[in-house]
């Protein structure tokens, strides 16, 4: 769908009756206006087309991360590529959305929506460099079964397990045919380590696109769930001594329409661009991680021992560091960003992974030498003698780093920058002053 008359024709033959036009907050939630379509009617085709073309008109006040009611008057245009009949709404009379992008009432892009926010990194990168982003994630998920009132895992299958252990196929398969019913190209589905754990993956593309499906993904998946009376959650780190749940990304740059990644000559094969780039996630890495993982519980999950990275390093295979570069070389070569979890708000965190490579690309850095051992095996003192530092080890301090990063300052923008550590900031006091079961048990006989 690209333009008005394919939409309008979209909407015709799928009988849609509602139009959510969507966004999200800065967390990353999505939001959405439903628009009643009217056709048949005198006027509802014009009127449909009026909001396609120029948007709908909102009040912003009461979104988190947005604005304070005196300036509240926003727009939300409709991105037509994005059309989509939800599967799991009626087939009568059905409900598509559409993602749209968010403007002041000036006609100005409003510089607190996330998904302008990664728009504009993209168009600095395009004009730069002629560069093109392109992100494959790999979101893990539980799904929770009720038990007496309290949430489980739902199996107790493991690592790519089969029925009858694995209890979540069946949804694992309505799951795909929804996703693909939405346009995904999904790659596998699998049971993973822990019990009721479980991971969908799907076909890379370009930045905006992979965000937009990311929140498509989580939508559709703790719909799916609600609908078969489990419940699907993306929270890191939901129980202490199993995995957590993390969204690997693996992340590609093009420059003037070539992968960029790749040189068979070079060490490891990767080209210079390629090291510049891991070189610029490392360096950003303390920072970066109060965007990819910003929640008190994010910081759960990074911690040794269940497979999720703690050790500022890249390897080709090692999976204790926090950049892994897969074998596929040649068009396929990657970067493998370990950190992001799926609470992550995929546009944000999508920007200052980029930001953060492309610093490293502009200043010309070049990654130290690849950690092949084991670096959870390793004591602290070998980590310092190997130059292996660590990920802030909570919210508050990875934030601490965020507010000296003048790179993802920039990429952020004053308006997302500061309200993201407002809030946060928020949200860890909240957390610091919260008396814990834990401390209660520990320190009630004292
Ligand atoms: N769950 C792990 C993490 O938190 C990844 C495990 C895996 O994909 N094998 O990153
Ligand atoms: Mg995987
Ligand atoms: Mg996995
Ligand atoms: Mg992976």
């Amino acid at each position: 769908m690209t333009s008005l008359e394919m939409a309008l024709e979209y909407i015709k033959i799928n009988n849609v009756k509602f139009l959510r036009f969507q966004f999200v907050d800065i967390h990353g939630e999505p939001k959405n206006i439903a628009y009643p379509v009217k056709l048949g009617t005198a006027d509802g085709e014009e009127e449909l087309m009026g909001v396609l073309e120029n948007g709908l008109f909102f009040d912003g006040s009461s979104i988190e991360g947005f604005v304070e009611i005196e300036d509240s008057d926003m727009v939300l245009k409709p991105d037509l590529s994005t059309l989509s009949v939800l599967p799991w709404r009626p087939s009568e009379k059905s409900v598509a959305r559409i993602i749209c992008d968010v403007y002041r009432k000036n006609g100005k892009p409003f510089e607190g929506d996330p998904r302008g926010c990664l728009k504009r990194v993209l168009a600095e990168f395009k004009e730069e460099f002629k560069g093109e982003y392109f992100v494959g994630p790999e979101p893990e998920f539980f799904i929770l079964k009720n038990e007496n009132g309290k949430w489980v895992p739902g199996d107790d299958a493991g690592y790519f397990e089969l029925e009858p252990l694995d209890e979540g196929n069946d949804l694992r398969r309505n799951i795909v045919f929804a996703l693909e019913n939405l346009g995904f190209h999904v790659e596998a589905s699998h049971h993973e380590v822990a019990p009721g754990q479980h991971e969908v993956d799907f076909k890379y593309d370009n930045a905006v696109k992979t965000a937009d499906s990311v929140i498509t993904f989580k939508t559709t998946i703790k719909t799916l769930a609600k609908q078969s009376g489990v419940l699907a959650t993306f929270m890191p780190k939901p129980f202490f001594g199993m995995n957590g749940s993390g969204m690997h990304c693996n992340q590609s740059i093009w420059l003037d329409g070539k992968p960029s990644f790749y040189d068979e000559n070079n060490a490891h094969q990767l080209s210079d661009i390629c090291l510049s780039y891991i070189g610029g996630i490392l360096e950003h890495t303390k920072a970066l991680v109060s965007v990819t993982n910003p929640t008190v519980n994010s910081y759960k999950r990074l911690v040794p021992g269940y497979e999720a990275p703690v050790n500022i390093a890249w390897a080709n295979s090692n999976r204790t560091s926090i950049i892994r570069v897969p074998a596929a070389r040649g068009k396929g070569t990657r970067v493998e960003f370990r950190a992001p979890d799926p609470a992550c708000n995929p546009y944000l965190a999508f920007t200052v992974m980029l930001a953060a490579g492309l610093d490293g690309v502009r200043r010309k850095l070049i990654a130290p030498e690849p950690v092949e051992k084991n670096i959870f095996a390793m004591s602290e003192a070998e980590k310092r003698e190997a130059n292996i530092d660590s990920v802030p080890s909570n919210l508050y301090d990875a934030i601490e780093e965020l507010r000296q990063d003048k790179v993802l300052k920039k990429a952020l923008g004053d308006h997302i920058f500061n309200k993201f550590i407002e809030i946060k900031t928020k949200e860890y006091d909240a957390y610091r002053t919260a008396v814990t079961d834990w401390e209660f048990n520990k320190y009630v006989r004292i």
